[in-house]
């Protein structure tokens, strides 16, 4: 199946694609419904109150972790201007690289998550009634009850960073297992929070495999698996009851004759999936979602071409998975949201990293907004889309464009700072 294809050899080129996906279905069958985003949006409800006490920055949001929705118009024409691009569209960014407490879109599903795994505890532990007020939580009988449990993940990057506040904040014992080579201002961070920081220097996947299994085997300890958690795909949906909201507070409203569009940056595909799903139960035929994907590990797009799923990594087409756009850098996507995408996902293109670098600084220069490399993918397919399948989708050609900002307020200063003049270098060639 995968020897002469056209399609896989470009992959293996590490080509930019763009592909429409074939099974795409303006209103497709899905396993979940509307009443599994409520829940985990009431679940978030009842945390506001802990989550406003323990986190402050959360005060004016009482307590609810929400992002900005930016229109961003000099992007637009700076694009337009680079790219020649000729369109009506409007542009917006979803500015999940400033969620409060983790600065990334694994702010939504990486707490949400966690908070789940100590509502359970509390509960059953009959000192927590759902009609409680969730403050509570804070005080030192549950710091003491949660001090008995442990959470533990693996992950070198913004996952890691959000199940490792959250947890150590709640009183979990929290483990977070990383490969040797991880930043060192992640690994900084999360010890000086109190939580524990494996590191591994052989093979990572290896080793987070160790990290499940230990966790696997004690009853008290709540391991959060990325590769198929539907907690981590729930926290996620609930972005798309929350944009709706504030299509409403600007006035947007979202129809057949103004279509939406929304570019989201994918690495094992739990986040894109959950925000996809939910966008598709709220705004059914009116939206589309396209994912993007580094050139050099495009793991969803070859799962999903090939329909095998999480069975096919990029490495048995000889990809060798190395991006600078780490949040990204997946040889294996989740073995849940594949499946759940057939028939939603509208369609998927591959980014070159150089690219990243390039509309990091032009969002910066344009907008003043500062995202780490793997969030801007969001620009590449929002371009390449209009170019590339515009002629077969006019609708393409106006309505609300939503690039999702995943991640950039934790990245230190001085990194940001050199992924800027990266960028400004590559533009200037
Ligand atoms: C994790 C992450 C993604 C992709 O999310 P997945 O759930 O791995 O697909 C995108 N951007 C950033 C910045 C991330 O940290």
């Amino acid at each position: 199946m995968l020897k002469n294809d056209r399609f896989i050899d470009s992959l293996k080129d590490y080509d930019e694609v763009c592909w429409r996906n074939p099974d795409y279905l303006p209103n497709p069958q899905t396993p979940f419904d509307l009443s599994d985003i409520q829940d985990a949006a009431d679940r978030l409800e009842r945390f506001a109150p802990y989550i406003m006490k323990a986190f402050p920055e959360t005060t004016k949001s009482h307590g609810i972790i929400e992002s900005e929705l930016k229109a961003i118009p000099q992007m637009l024409s700076a694009l337009q201007q680079k790219e020649s691009l000729d369109t009506a569209a409007k542009l917006y960014l979803k500015c999940d690289n400033a969620l409060p407490i983790s600065g990334s879109i694994k702010a939504r599903g990486g707490i949400y998550e966690v908070l789940k795994f100590a509502e359970t505890v509390a509960l059953e532990s009959g000192k927590l009634s759902l009609t409680d007020d969730y403050s509570r939580l804070a005080d030192p009988e549950f710091i003491q009850l949660f001090s008995q449990y442990s959470v533990a993940v693996g992950s070198t990057g913004n996952l890691g960073l959000s199940i490792g506040i959250i947890g150590a904040k709640l009183g979990f014992h929290t483990t977070v297992h990383m490969s040797h080579d991880a930043k060192q201002w992640k690994k900084d961070l999360l010890r000086k929070r109190g939580v524990t920081v494996v590191e591994y220097a052989g093979d990572f996947s290896k080793a987070v495999a160790k990290g499940r299994q230990d966790a696997e085997s004690d009853p008290m300890c709540h391991f959060v698996d990325d590769e198929g958690s539907t907690d981590l795909f729930f926290g996620y949906s609930v972005a798309a009851l929350r944009l709706a909201k504030q299509f409403d507070q600007q006035g947007i409203h979202i129809s057949k004759d103004n279509p939406l569009f929304v570019y989201l940056p994918c690495g094992v595909g739990g986040s894109p999936g959950g925000v996809a799903f939910g966008l598709h139960t709220v705004f059914k035929e009116n939206v589309k979602v396209i994912f993007v994907e580094p050139t050099h590990a495009p793991a969803m797009l070859l799962g999903m071409y090939t329909h095998l799923n999480d069975q096919i990594a990029v490495n048995d087409i000889e990809i060798d998975g190395k991006t600078a756009a780490d949040g990204l850098a997946v040889g294996k996507p989740s073995r849940l949201v594949g499946k759940i995408m057939k028939n939603i996902l509208y369609a998927e293109t591959t980014v070159d990293d150089d690219r990243l670098y390039e509309y990091l600084t032009m969002l910066a220069d344009s907008e003043g907004v500062y995202l780490e490399p793997s969030s801007t993918a969001g620009f590449a397919a929002f371009v390449d889309v209009n170019r590339k399948l515009g002629d077969q989708e006019p609708s393409l050609k106006h309505g609300v464009h939503i690039v999702w900002g995943t991640g950039g307020n934790m990245v230190p200063p001085e990194e940001m700072q050199s992924y800027y003049q990266k960028g400004q270098s590559l533009l200037q060639r």
